[in-house]
């Protein structure tokens, strides 16, 4: 048989979709699984967009669209820029693709050569690593520790730099923690950055309006201007308005890059399909309202979460700030046995142990690239969290 090629050797199948459908094969079997291991929001898509999307079919809206993006979706996500992150970016320096994970994927194959070098704050979204050894270029991790929300110190960042750094990649509100960093902590990153004028830095701030607390959402080329020709701005209408499934992200970011990526675009996929972009526009530029109202019932089944893991003997968990996950330090388990006879000695088996006897599915912290924790995504009903906490409280107090 002819062979598959070399660079996907090394790419792994992301663990949170190989668990999502642990959870949805259970599910098939009749069993009644708490699947807390899905990174989508559980809201529908907000009604305007799916009109916009209906009225452009209806109107002959559906030929092949600019590579880039249509005229009208580039000038509202520049309002967009404008209006959330006080950025100002010209159309020509915004590009659109199948989703944030698109955008990524272009903008590191549009830039790394291989054995160039990619700093990754970890624990980290699992495909950046992957989306860096698919370019043929090098993932470094820089560990960013509980005791420091994890989030990375900037000696740590810069001890990480070398001659062959390309970029910095950034994500606050984190997946998988929630950590979002403040005007202090992005400056001391930014202050790193400006001594190193080789590197590009690139912020995905998909998460970034689910935040809660009164917390204040800053990106990196908003709180360092010096560093603006350098930073590729990454964002989406995945997570804030419910809409994984139209497969839409964008970006703004220096004029060369967007045309390299662009390049990159027009080979690969040809733009994004032109429904999605009506309803991106209309959700844009449309009532955002809705994005508090959902931020709150988040920060709900947050607190709730917290406050059930809190009172398990042997779980620990940072009060994260965004996004829907919580990473649970399972420490205390590892070289234990679970009631069901299953040995734990890491933070895979946990989560392994905790599917065969619970039924409740998660995602081990190893999956992104930090051990012994795990992923817990709250991204689902209050009904299913407490059922969700019920019985990992019984797995946690069955373990010895
Ligand atoms: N970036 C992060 C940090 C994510 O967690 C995800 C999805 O889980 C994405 C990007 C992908 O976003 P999109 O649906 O826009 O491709």
């Amino acid at each position: 048989m002819p062979e598959i090629a070399d660079r996907l050797k090394n790419i792994a199948i992301s663990a949170s979709v190989a668990m999502t459908q642990k959870a949805r094969d259970l599910a098939a079997q009749g069993i009644d699984v708490v699947g807390l291991s899905t990174g989508e929001p559980d809201f529908p898509t907000p009604p305007h967009a799916i009109e916009a999307a209906y009225a452009a079919a209806l109107a002959g809206d559906t030929r092949y669209p600019p590579i880039d993006g249509t005229p009208a979706l580039r000038a509202a996500i520049a309002r967009k820029f404008k209006r959330d992150n006080g950025l100002d970016y010209a159309v020509s320096q915004i590009i659109t693709a199948g989703g944030a994970r698109q955008i990524i994927f272009n903008a590191m194959l549009a830039t790394l050569n291989a054995g160039d070098e990619v700093i990754i704050p970890t624990p980290s979204w699992i495909s950046y690593a992957d989306i860096v050894r698919f370019t043929g270029a090098v993932p470094v991790p820089v560990p960013c520790h509980e005791e420091n929300g994890f989030k990375p110190l900037p000696a740590d960042i810069a001890a990480a730099v070398s001659n062959k750094t390309k970029w910095l990649l950034l994500n606050y509100p984190s997946n998988p923690t929630g950590s979002v960093a403040s005007r202090s902590e992005l400056q001391g990153i930014a202050d790193v950055m400006l001594a190193h004028p080789h590197i590009w830095i690139l912020t995905d701030d998909i998460y970034e309006h689910l935040l809660y607390d009164d917390c204040e959402f800053l990106t990196i080329a908003q709180v360092e201007p010096r560093l603006y020709d350098r930073v590729l701005t990454v964002n989406g209408v995945s997570k804030a308005y419910s809409m994984t499934g139209w497969r839409l992200g964008f970006c703004g970011g220096p004029a060369p890059l967007i045309k390299a990526m662009s390049n990159v675009n027009t080979q690969n996929a040809g733009g994004i399909a032109t429904l999605a972009q009506a309803a991106a526009v209309a959700v844009l530029d449309g009532p955002q309202d809705l994005l508090k109202e959902r931020a709150a019932i988040y920060r709900e089944r947050r607190d709730f979460v917290l406050g059930k893991l809190a009172e398990i003997t042997g779980l620990r968990c940072h009060k994260p700030q965004g996004a829907f996950y919580l990473f649970v330090n399972i420490a205390a388990f590892i070289g234990k046995t679970s009631a069901g006879g299953r040995r734990i000695g890491s933070d895979a088996d946990f989560v392994m142990a905790l599917i065969e006897e619970q039924y409740v599915v998660s995602v081990p912290g190893a999956a992104y690239g930090m051990s012994p924790y795990i992923r817990l995504s709250y991204a689902t009903s209050m009904e299913r969290l407490q059922t969700g906490c019920a019985r990992l409280a019984a797995f946690c107090e069955g373990c010895r």
